[in-house]
């Protein structure tokens, strides 16, 4: 592990954020809701965690920004303990090729989304955490148990209601994934309860250095400040859908270009997870034409180019 951390890591993360800082390539900011349009593109932020604990950050990496589809992650994790692998009867493990809020692979698929990492297999995830508690529940459990793997003691981390408030207003192609897997029986709750609870977790508001923070029990297989937060198998698995899914139809892209097991947000922050090493987060809020971050990308492509952290390069 040493030869791998050996690096200057805060050297890295120093030159990275300069070089993000003088790009005039930045992305479009997401404009379907006002609070992320109101976003400065010129923000960056990243933020290392290394195995050891120890953590780097450079740029606005202090600054909560909003982490939108990154909360899937979170939301498929409290999921797989609260049903285990029955979830694999409602959601598949294959990437989509299609965008993140696409319906057209519905139809021919029963109602069964691809994977959890796209919107409709998101809804299905908040569907079966619902189970019988009431929204607010939902909400208030998936808050603690962010605060708790991002070791959040001051309870900083929140729900920021402006942008949950915006997502129900313009959630339209959202709700009609919802009712149209509510149709095939893949939706059991009443869909705007769901959408309550989807909405709510893409508004969840977080910082670069919180974010990489919650990724560790990602990196340590399920493991956080000496806790199994899940178990190993389980964490590696989550990776291998990050891996494959995380980018939407730019996961292949991102692989290629990273390598890496990562989950971006149209909020311009992407997790990603070098296991055993480092868990990292990028902000920049500029999106390329898929959705993900620009800059965030290209910061995370300079940081593998720099530290051979890509899972497809031999290790020590
Ligand atoms: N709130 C967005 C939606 O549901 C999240 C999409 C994303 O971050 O990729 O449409």
């Amino acid at each position: 592990m040493d030869a791998i951390a050996t690096p200057d890591i805060a050297g890295i993360v120093a030159d990275i954020a300069a070089e993000m800082r003088l790009s005039s390539e930045r992305g479009q900011v997401a404009s379907y809701i006002p609070p992320l349009a109101a976003v400065s593109p010129d923000k960056f932020g990243i933020a290392v965690i290394l195995a050891d604990g120890s953590a780097h950050v450079a740029g606005d990496a202090d600054e909560a920004f909003s982490i939108q589809s990154i909360s899937k992650v979170f939301a498929l994790t409290l999921a797989l303990g609260a049903v285990g692998d029955q979830l694999w009867q409602r959601v598949g493990r294959e990437p989509s090729g299609s965008a993140f809020n696409s319906i057209v692979q519905l139809e021919s698929e029963q109602g069964i989304p691809r994977n959890p990492f796209i919107n409709a297999g998101a809804i299905v995830v908040c569907d079966m955490l619902l189970g019988r508690s009431a929204p607010a529940e939902a909400i208030a459990q998936m808050v603690r148990f962010v605060r708790q793997i991002s070791s959040d003691d001051q309870a900083s981390i929140g729900i920021d209601e402006t942008v949950a408030l915006a997502e129900q207003d313009t959630g339209f192609r959202n709700m009609a994934l919802a009712n149209y897997m509510r149709a095939f029986g893949n939706i059991r709750a009443p869909v705007e309860r769901v959408l309550g609870v989807y909405f709510h977790f893409c508004a969840l508001a977080m910082t670069c250095r919180e974010l990489a923070l919650a990724g560790r029990y990602l990196m340590n297989g399920g493991r956080v400040d000496g806790h199994s937060m899940i178990t190993p198998s389980r964490a590696r698995r989550i990776n291998a859908l990050m891996m494959s899914c995380g980018h939407y139809d730019n996961s292949g892209d991102f692989a290629f270009r990273v390598g890496l097991p990562g989950k971006s947000g149209v909020g311009g922050g992407i997790l990603c997870v070098a296991p055993g090493v480092a868990s990292i987060a990028v902000w920049s809020p500029g999106l390329n034409a898929s959705g993900n971050s620009q800059l965030g990308t290209l910061a995370l492509e300079r940081l593998v180019q720099r530290t051979g952290w890509s899972v497809f390069e031999p290790r020590g």
